[in-house]
């Protein structure tokens, strides 16, 4: 969360003006912990390993259950 020091308050991203300063004071604002990880689409491109492996499971469970499903009918 963006943090003003002279307003001495948080900052919507949204509220920042879009050079990234401060709307009320104009004075830059510093960037808070969350600001130094990578943006959320960078991070959502990158899916952790074991995402593939819950995937993986799931899709042959779920065909696992169709073929079940399609004997019963047979
Ligand atoms: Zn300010």
């Amino acid at each position: 969360m963006p943090w003003c020091q002279p307003c001495q308050r948080y900052l919507a991203p949204s509220a920042m003006s879009p050079d990234g300063c401060c709307p009320s004071c104009g004075a830059a604002v510093e960037a808070g912990p969350f600001a130094a990880s990578a943006p959320p689409a960078a991070a959502a491109s990158r899916v952790p390993w074991h995402f593939w492996i819950l995937l993986a499971l799931a899709v042959a469970y779920l065909g696992w259950r169709a073929v079940q499903g399609v004997a019963l009918l047979l």
